[in-house]
């Protein structure tokens, strides 16, 4: 790949950025995360922000910048993170996790930037310091642009919410531009229209006041932990649908002109077994394995335990029985209303022989944007322009928690414009991200902000 100089001055400061090890879950490097968070609000004020400042919080600081031309026109918040996870296993890296270096991959021919959080997310929020930067040096820019990038996001954004919450007019804005997500392949371009919420459930099931002897009781007394597993095969029918009354109540089902756009998306089915070692895949009656694990809700067990698990075998009937149960949850389930049905639902199926008890631990909301919205248009015409194709619609089956607390707290929309792949090995060893992903981003960005002005004018007209 054929660099001109600013180009290779944009992957040195990228560098910089990167051989700051930022770890937020790691209190050994608080000081680490700080200067992160100066080098973030550095760029900013180079880029030509107005104003950027560093707010402390009982945690790391968020950096928030803004560059604002006039409050008629129409205001783009930018977030994203600085701080990045663990290394661990540091022995998995062929090169040291905060010394980057460029190296080129079967699926990244023109090079890829090897180091933790080379993708995520600083190499993405760095992709729109520089695409901020060359708007407002070449005076493209006819939007607002606020950014606000957190140093928590890796350990769960505690102190974020309060911030948006106490801060909702300074954030005031029109459309939320993230790029912390990835996109299907470097031929075919994708938005994250939805993410998933969870609810996180565990039952414990208590029998005899102690383990009894299996021969002596064996037949007579309820064994919890069988109790337990007639309970969870009954919370599935035979067409693998979730068998609590009101679980669909809420869910949105998607337009056909979506799921026809989303069911383009190339998946290889033997590929995806292959890749996981099973033989065949199963889900929901009436959908595809990637509609299973996007558009629809799930139950899942994922753990259980009680009794002798130790060498050997021990004949005994146990006094207790558990199990932790996740539920993903779409567009509009609510997850609090959700663990209050899956609570019912297993009193309702417990027997009379053992008592039950179901707490919750946590959830989230799902969100979704849909795809008529100006946000989504933006977006579908800046990668058109840029990529030469059309992107497509994608769910994605994980949860970012954030997202639906911003539409929350300041009514907004997201538009998750991610640029990585799947294959960046973020969070894992060797994580890296692509040269040809980090231009095409800072190419795709100012057109987003083009296309978005010139909807919300025509809207405004
Ligand atoms: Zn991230």
């Amino acid at each position: 790949m054929k660099m001109t100089s600013e180009q290779q001055q944009s992957i040195e400061e990228w560098m910089d950025f990167l051989k700051i090890p930022s770890i937020s879950a790691d209190s050994n490097f608080k000081a680490d995360v700080r200067r992160a968070a100066h080098w973030v609000q550095q760029a900013l004020l180079d880029s030509g922000c107005t104003t950027v400042d560093l707010i402390d919080t009982p945690g790391h600081p968020i950096v928030y910048g803004e560059y604002l031309i006039d409050p008629k026109l129409p205001t783009v918040l930018v977030y994203g993170h600085y701080d990045v996870q663990p290394p661990d296993p540091v022995e998995l890296w062929k090169s040291p996790p905060f010394e980057p270096v460029i190296k080129s991959t079967e699926l990244h021919p023109d090079g890829a930037v090897f180091a933790r959080g080379a993708c995520d997310d600083k190499g993405q929020v760095f992709m729109h310091i520089k695409a901020l930067q060359k708007m407002i040096a070449d005076q493209s820019l006819h939007t607002n642009v606020k950014f606000m990038v957190e140093g928590e996001e890796e350990v769960g954004s505690d102190h974020l919410e309060d911030f948006v919450k106490k801060n909702k007019e300074k954030l005031q804005c029109d459309i939320i531009l993230i790029s912390d997500t990835g996109m299907i392949s470097n031929e075919q371009p994708s938005i994250t229209t939805g993410l998933r919420g969870l609810s996180y459930m565990e039952i414990t099931v208590t029998g005899p006041n102690r383990d009894l002897h299996s021969g002596l009781y064996g037949g007579a007394v309820a064994n919890p932990i069988n109790v337990l597993c007639e309970i969870i095969a009954q919370l599935q029918n035979e067409k693998h649908q979730v068998n609590i009354p009101g679980f669909y109540d809420k869910v949105q089902e998607i337009s056909s002109e979506e799921r026809a756009l989303m069911g383009r998306i190339p998946f290889d089915e033997s590929g995806f077994k292959n890749s996981i070692g099973i033989n065949d895949t199963r889900g929901e009656a009436g959908y595809s394995t990637e509609e299973r694990r996007s558009i629809r809700p799930t139950l899942d067990v994922n753990g259980i335990w009680g009794g002798y698990t130790g060498e050997g075998a021990k004949t005994v009937i146990p006094g207790e029985a558990h199990a932790k149960i996740s539920m993903r949850l779409v567009p509009d389930q609510d997850w609090e209303e959700i663990s209050r049905l899956f609570t019912q639902q297993v009193e309702a199926l417990a027997p009379k022989s053992v008592s039950v008890k179901v707490t919750t631990h946590h959830g989230g909301y799902p969100y979704v944007t849909p795809i008529d919205t100006l946000g989504y248009q933006a977006a579908h015409a800046a990668y058109s322009d840029v990529f030469g194709v059309a992107p497509v619609p994608h769910r994605g089956g994980g949860s970012i928690p954030i997202v639906p607390m911003f539409e929350k707290e300041l009514g907004v929309k997201s538009i998750l414009m991610g640029f990585g792949l799947d294959t960046d090995a973020i969070h894992s060893p060797n994580e890296h991200f692509g040269l040809f992903n980090f231009f095409k981003g800072i190419a795709t960005i100012p057109k987003f902000y083009h296309h978005f002005a010139r909807l919300m004018g025509a809207k405004n007209q």
